[in-house]
């Protein structure tokens, strides 16, 4: 894994006004773990009426649909980024994977906007090695912060 030190704020994040748990803001930056917890635990969970961006594809308009949010729990919609991200493969998964260490792209690096193919590119996602890894990661990141932090509250006491 690279180390990616990148220091550089993006000053029109913050003129866009996104939600501060937005996914699309950890893509490709370097998080603490206490980031990664809030990340984690407080992903941004849309409400019904908002309003998904429509995107022509084809010659049919199509946009993200809330219903893959209830069905796939480790799904999130940036929009920032315009599309959906793996929560877990954003925070956890490897910079690259397979043979000749594969970037990978969709749900990770880039958003997941080809809703056409939708119901496929979910189904394999939530299949792929990389992310049986990187939510097992998580949960047990997750966990361990949590005793991590107790087990820190005890010895202040
Ligand atoms: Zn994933």
């Amino acid at each position: 894994m690279t180390v990616n030190n990148k220091n550089i704020v993006e000053k029109n994040e913050t003129e866009l006004n996104v939600n501060a748990y937005d996914v699309g803001l950890c893509v490709d930056k370097e998080l603490t773990d206490e980031e990664k917890f809030n990340f984690c635990k407080n992903a941004w969970s849309l409400v019904a009426s908002y309003k998904f961006p429509v995107l022509k594809q084809g010659n049919q308009n199509r946009s993200f649909q809330l219903d893959w949010l209830r069905r796939y729990h480790w799904l999130t919609y940036s929009e920032l980024k315009e599309g959906g991200f793996c929560k877990f493969c954003v925070l956890f998964a490897p910079t690259g994977v397979g043979k000749g260490c594969q970037v990978l792209k969709m749900f990770v690096k880039e958003p997941f906007n080809n809703y056409k193919k939708a119901p496929e590119l979910l189904k394999h996602h939530a299949i792929t090695q990389y992310h049986l890894l990187a939510s097992e990661k998580s949960s047990a990141f997750i966990q361990n912060y949590k005793t991590c932090r107790s087990v820190k509250v005890m010895f202040c006491q």
